[in-house]
C-alpha cells in the first residue's frame, strides 16, 4: 500500500467517524448522545492532547512543528492552534477552518528585518 493511498484510506475513515459523530449529536436520541458523549469526547480530547505535543514552543515561544529553518524567523502563531481555536469558538462552522499559510513580507525576504 502506497503512503498515498493509506493516507486516503486514513483521512476518509476519519471523516466518516466525524460525520457519524455529528450525526448522531444532532439527530440522536438521549441515549445515543449520552454514550457518544462518555465514549467519544474524551478521544477527541486525546486528538488535541497529541496534536499539541506535535506544536510546543521553542525557547522564544515559537512553534518548532510550524516554524522549521528559516520559517521559525518570521512573525505568527502555531497554525495548528489557530485552526483549533477557531474551529473550537466559532458556531456555525459547516466546512473546516483553513488558516492561510504565512508568507514573509518582502522585508523578511531581503532581510531588512527579522519581523
Ligand atoms: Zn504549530
Amino acid at each position: 500500500m502506497t503512503n498515498g493511498v493509506l493516507e486516503k484510506m486514513l483521512r476518509d475513515e476519519l471523516h466518516g467517524d466525524l460525520a457519524q459523530l455529528i450525526r448522531i449529536m444532532a439527530e440522536g436520541d438521549d441515549e445515543s448522545v449520552l454514550s457518544v458523549a462518555r465514549q467519544d469526547v474524551p478521544r477527541l480530547v486525546r486528538v488535541l492532547r497529541a496534536l499539541t505535543e506535535q506544536h510546543k514552543p521553542d525557547a522564544n515561544g515559537r512553534c518548532t512543528e510550524c516554524r522549521r529553518g528559516w520559517l521559525r524567523w518570521l512573525p505568527g502563531a502555531c497554525r495548528m492552534l489557530l485552526v483549533v481555536r477557531l474551529a473550537w469558538t466559532v458556531d456555525g462552522l459547516e466546512e473546516p477552518v483553513v488558516v492561510p499559510k504565512v508568507r514573509g513580507c518582502s522585508a523578511v525576504r531581503r532581510g531588512r528585518s527579522r519581523w
